[in-house]
């Protein structure tokens, strides 16, 4: 049984009175302990897929289950990170992550509330910026906040939609190389990463899903070892044939929605 089943599923959002289809007939499994990562083309539908597996939407059609059971809200179980930090601008670090903690676990004691979460502003290499307001910190640290916040709730699932999208290139590998750390120090975690970028992809997952069409396309295994070190995997021929692989997928889809065979630049 996988940890996340997702059948044949239908999303169609009613806006004004008419539908949209955004997902169909889409299948999704993902393994306990597994890191997956959705790819496509803006508006395939890969941050509404999230918003399935953590509750907010509940699909029009088809079935989803978590452990086995059927799921029909958020839970304690998945914690998201979003693009955009989405932390409270009147709190300081260490309290925007005892706010996280305290949602989970109101009997637990404000001073281990408060351990907790220094232990999760030093994993996040956060440590002294525990009294910085988010205004004081730069959107990579913000960042770090908000994956830190996320952690220390302790879910099972964490589902990220384009976590450093927003980020400079340079801190965006910085951020990846920290979640990769972070991850083989966490408990297992199963992890369903969005984005648009190739190398953040096969860097950080288990297995690629490209989607097109409104459902998952192609399944792609990285079958590079943990820990990932990637000068290593960057410049192995394995890589450089995957690269290739999932950037014809995007190129296929390009074509197909300019309808032609030539691009023209
Ligand atoms: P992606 O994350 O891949 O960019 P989305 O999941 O955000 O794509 O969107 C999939 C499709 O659904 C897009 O065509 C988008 O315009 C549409 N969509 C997203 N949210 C809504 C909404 N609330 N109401 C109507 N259509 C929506």
């Amino acid at each position: 049984m996988s940890k996340i089943q997702v059948s044949h599923a239908v999303l169609d959002y009613v806006d004004n009175g008419k539908s949209f289809n955004a997902i169909n007939d889409l299948d999704l499994f993902v393994e306990e302990g597994e890191f997956v990562s959705i790819i496509g083309s803006s508006g395939c539908g890969k941050s509404t897929i999230l918003s399935v597996l953590s509750g907010i939407r509940p699909l029009t059609r088809g079935e989803f289950l978590i452990d086995g059971e059927a799921v029909d809200g958020p839970g304690k179980n998945r914690g998201i990170v979003f693009q955009h930090y989405s932390l409270f601008p009147w709190m300081t670090s260490r309290r925007n992550i005892s706010f996280g903690i305290k949602q989970i676990n109101n009997e637990i004691k404000p001073r281990e509330v408060d351990e907790i979460a220094k232990q999760y502003l030093e994993k996040v290499g956060l440590h002294g910026f525990e009294n910085k307001y988010p205004f004081q910190l730069s959107g990579g640290m913000q960042q770090r906040v908000a994956i830190a916040r996320t952690l220390a709730m302790e879910p099972d699932i964490l589902l990220m939609d384009e976590p450093f999208g927003a980020i400079d290139a340079k801190n965006k590998l910085v951020l990846q190389d920290v979640l990769l750390e972070l991850l083989l120090n966490e408990k297992k975690k199963t992890i369903v990463f969005v984005t648009h970028d190739v190398d953040e992809a096969i860097l950080l997952s288990d297995r690629v899903f490209f989607m097109y069409n409104k459902k998952i396309e192609e399944e792609i295994t990285i079958p590079f070892d943990r820990p990932r070190v990637r000068e290593d995997i960057f410049k192995t021929p394995e890589y450089l044939k995957l690269r290739e692989r999932i950037m014809a997928l995007f190129f296929r889809d390009v074509m197909e929605n300019i309808g032609g065979n030539e691009v023209v630049i």
